[in-house]
């Protein structure tokens, strides 16, 4: 199995100009091709092994928006005078890792709160195709635009979502594009969600991410592992344009000892702050539950005030459903919201020894975070386990203890991964040096003592 990515052909050189800008000389052609520092970086992610979404992906992570045309245009005309070329690259043995197949509840939550795009050409003209007959039979797209721009540089269409859900999502939370016209209806990236497929020039690995609001259930419901063929299958069914690649210079070894050590724990949180920062801690008499709460606090007003800055995130919090109920939960204790439920710390079983549907959730959520180098999209290891356990703060704060809880545990835990899903979310937390290991040396001292 193979996709198609792009590389700078053999001899081409980029030079840097002293009057600033590159040239670009090309094998046996007297051409020399002047490109300002815009056109270059993507230049620089051309490796052979990104397609122009994973470029465009990781532009995101760096919070530089280019246009998907934009970048196409560049990358179709520095292959058509032979800087660049096409090339099929096949795809790394795919990490098997044992866990349940994913099965969808439909609650809506992957509908909602985000753009979903940019869309392929094909789609687009085989849904504008339809947007007559779906009309007559679901009177809610009448008048309504399928597909918008979500800003005037980028020309890139994207599914109408401006109420703060798609369009296409019905009141009973199923879509209709899927209802009408089976999976193959729905745009690429939306027939992937919620699974998450990433490259680090070791191996494939493939899995369902951590904001899957539902996911967890296969997990408290200890449903089977899935077989080795059925991930195949997945794998092979998702479009190749999509995936993150982490070049192998970016895998820190220590990630996946980490990964063993969460693996074979029975509390795999303790485990990973103990090995996280275990040998940073320095004796303290500080009052822990309250240090903890004024520290994960100060965060949290850090990451509202990125929140509420974005429009869809504005939309989505007057949406119904699990998703934007548990966002509401979330800002409001960000926001210290007087009615907000707060509930006491302790999550240990009273019987040592019989692990709790939480530390089965937390274990599992923590093992798919590492598995899929989700720890990546984070400036680095202490960054995005400070950011994990913050979410697991959040949970506990928001979720009552007992059964019940449970359920409300796994999607906060989600909404949590959602809300960060925008870099500068993520860059908004533990921006201070030093905030991320306090906070996480914190939380193993009350992990330890509750
Ligand atoms: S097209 Fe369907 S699956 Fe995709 S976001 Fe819209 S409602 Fe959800």
């Amino acid at each position: 199995m193979s996709r198609v990515c792009y590389r700078v052909c053999q001899g081409v050189r980029i030079e840097p100009k002293a009057e600033g800008g590159h040239r670009i000389v090309v094998p046996g052609s007297d051409r020399v091709i002047q490109l300002d520092s815009s056109a270059v970086a993507p230049l620089l992610m051309v490796d052979g092994w990104r397609s122009t979404d994973e470029i465009l992906f990781r532009f995101g992570l760096s919070g530089v928006s280019i246009p998907q045309p934009t970048l196409e245009n560049i990358i179709r005309s520095l292959a058509s005078v032979g800087v660049l070329e096409e090339v099929e690259t096949e795809w790394l043995d795919l990490e098997i890792f044992p866990w349940p197949e994913h099965l969808c509840e439909g609650c809506g939550a992957s509908c909602q709160g985000h753009w979903v795009g940019p869309l392929q050409p094909e789609f687009i003209a085989r849904t504008l195709s339809r947007m007559e007959g779906l009309r007559k039979k679901h009177p809610q797209l009448v008048g309504k635009k399928p597909f918008v721009r979500v800003s005037p540089e980028d020309s890139a269409l994207y599914l109408n979502s401006q109420s703060g859900q798609c369009l296409f999502l019905d009141d009973r939370m199923g879509c209709i594009l899927h209802s009408e016209f089976g999976a193959e209806g729905k745009p690429t990236i939306c027939q992937k969600f919620p699974h998450v497929r990433v490259e680090d020039g070791h191996s494939t690995r493939l899995g369902v991410g951590v904001q899957c609001l539902k996911h967890f259930k296969q997990v408290l419901g200890r449903q089977p592992v899935a077989s080795e063929r059925c991930w195949r299958v997945q794998n092979e069914k998702l479009d190749g344009r999509l995936y993150q690649y982490f070049p192998p210079r970016e895998l820190v070894g220590s990630q996946d000892d980490l990964l063993q050590t969460v693996l074979e724990a029975e509390d795999g949180v303790f485990a990973m702050l103990h090995q996280v920062v275990g040998s940073k801690l320095r004796p303290s008499r500080a009052d822990v539950p309250r240090r903890l709460e004024s520290q994960a606090m100060d965060q949290l007003a850090r990451l509202e005030a990125d929140l509420r800055e974005d429009p869809m995130v504005r939309s989505v919090s007057t949406c119904t459903g699990v998703y934007p109920e548990r966002l509401r939960a979330l800002r409001a204790l960000a926001r210290k919201d007087p009615f907000t439920q707060r509930v006491p710390l302790p999550v240990k079983s009273a019987e040592p020894g019989r692990t709790t549907g939480r530390v089965l959730v937390l274990n599992d959520a923590l093992a798919r975070f590492l598995f899929l180098r989700q720890t990546l999209l984070y400036s680095d290891l202490e960054h995005a386990m400070a950011c994990f356990v913050l979410g697991l703060w959040v949970a506990l704060r928001l979720c009552p203890p007992g059964e019940e809880g449970d359920e409300q545990f796994g999607e906060v835990l989600a909404t949590w991964h959602r809300a960060l899903q925008g870099p500068s979310a993520r860059q908004a937390l533990f921006a201070e040096q030093g905030d991320a290991v306090r906070f996480l040396g914190t939380f193993l001292r009350f992990w330890r003592g509750r």
